[in-house]
């Protein structure tokens, strides 16, 4: 695999560090090495910019870094999560297999700022390619002397290691994710202690999502100004956005934050053999699904898409046609959640159980009018009621496809059969 993915590697292949470093890439890494900034610098520049982690939770990177007890002795980590695994996302394993070095810089920028040695990149198990792909840029960065011991003699090292995950959705939770790289069962921890103070090995670590590294070299070289100039308030810069399902050109789109979500759709090619836009989930599965009246009024930033009822999650917007089965759609997503919960909690372990069955007897033509209030009571249970927050992403879901979609149920529970496909 490794061989398939480099035998043609040259400086036209925009993985490559040729074509990186030709275009301006470990320039900002060099200058730290050289003492250029310093650690507060970066890390106020970081807060100007206002990019927000770009996994999912949206909080402000410039100060997770500034939570690290960096002068504290001893050993600390930065995590790169690139465990992509939530349905509709796939715009980390393009970043991997297109601009691996860009998360190599940001990484060791990362290192250098929170006093870390050492980094980890955290691999979606099934993501072979983007995994071959980091390897390679990996070992070209250690063969031109820019990760190791003492960076072109200077006090700043920085070692860097890939690690392969096993393909569980779970993992993509930070604290399962330490837990995955110490070798153990991937399941959330606890908290507090939180891993800026108790992380990886015990030790202080910061997790950070792939493309929230990737977007530091870029912010330092232009300012953090540029970066915020881009985006709209409270969204700095710009950011990629997945957008799959029942469009004409399913792909990752870069666009500022702030852009219309008709203007994106546009980018996608609309949607697909002239149908209608029906529905739309904007920030992944786990987020809330949104009418097609509500998407076509929003932006493509943290604020409009709570305005509009939902979350701008990690920008994986799943597009649905007017032939899509609300009830179909939402068990496929309760079976997702009912097949990752990794079991640790009840309100999680049980309760997702309950709602995919629920959905199923539905789907299944026995449905009973008050299934629907089962459904939402058994949501209400999870929510807030468990250790992380799969829980949550297992009922928002539920609780929104019911909001705006309650008589495609209350139809199916009647009749045994969807709406959709009598309509059709
Ligand atoms: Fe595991 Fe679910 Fe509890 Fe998270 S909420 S720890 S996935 S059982």
């Amino acid at each position: 695999m490794n061989e398939v993915c480099f035998k043609n590697l040259n400086e036209k292949e925009p993985w490559s560090l040729a074509t990186y470093e030709a275009n301006g890439g470990y320039s900002v890494w060099k200058r730290v090495i050289k003492g250029e900034f310093t650690p507060e610098e970066i890390i106020d520049e970081l807060k100007v910019s206002g990019l927000r982690g770009r996994g999912g939770a949206g909080f402000p990177t410039g100060l997770k870094w500034s939570f690290m007890p960096r002068n504290d002795d001893g050993q600390k980590y930065v995590v790169c999560n690139s465990d992509e695994g939530e349905p509709g996302t796939c715009k980390d394993r393009d970043i991997l297999r297109f601009n691996p070095h860009s998360v190599i810089e940001g990484m060791a920028i990362g290192g250098y700022v929170m006093n870390a040695s050492v980094g980890y990149n955290y691999i979606r198990g099934e993501f072979m390619e983007p995994f071959y792909r980091f390897e390679g840029a990996l070992k070209e960065a250690y063969k031109a002397g820019l990760l190791g011991e003492n960076i072109f003699d200077s006090a700043v090292s920085f070692d860097l290691h890939t690690h392969l995950g096993a393909g569980a959705y779970i993992c993509g939770e930070e604290t399962a994710l330490i837990e995955s790289i110490e070798g153990k069962k991937g399941q959330p921890r606890f908290k507090p202690p939180f891993p800026a103070n108790v992380g990886l090995f015990g030790k202080p670590t910061t997790v950070n999502n792939t493309e929230s590294f990737a977007s530091v070299p870029e912010i330092l070289s232009k300012g953090g100004k540029w970066f915020a100039d881009l985006g709209v308030e409270n969204s700095g810069g710009c950011k990629l956005f997945s957008v799959s399902g029942h469009v004409n050109n399913p792909s990752n789109f870069e666009v500022p934050m702030g852009t219309p979500f008709k203007d994106l759709l546009k980018m996608a090619g609309g949607i697909r053999k002239g149908k209608k836009l029906k529905a739309v989930i904007p920030g992944g599965s786990s987020t809330p699904v949104l009418t097609a009246e509500e998407a076509m009024s929003m932006n493509m930033d943290y604020d409009s898409i709570e305005k509009a009822g939902s979350m701008l999650g990690a920008g994986s917007v799943i597009i649905m046609d007017d032939s899509t089965c609300m009830v179909e759609a939402l068990t496929r997503l309760a079976h997702f959640y009912y097949d990752e919960s990794c079991g640790q909690c009840t309100p999680c372990r049980e309760g997702t159980g309950w709602l995919y069955r629920v959905l199923k007897r539905i789907l299944d033509g026995n449905g009973k009018i008050d299934d629907l209030d089962l459904l939402q009571q058994v949501g209400s249970n999870i929510m807030g009621n468990t250790i992380c927050a799969l829980g949550d992403a297992a009922a928002m879901p539920v609780e929104s496809f019911l909001r705006n979609f309650y008589s495609e149920f209350e139809y199916y529970i009647k009749n045994g059969k969807s709406m959709v496909k009598d309509n059709v």
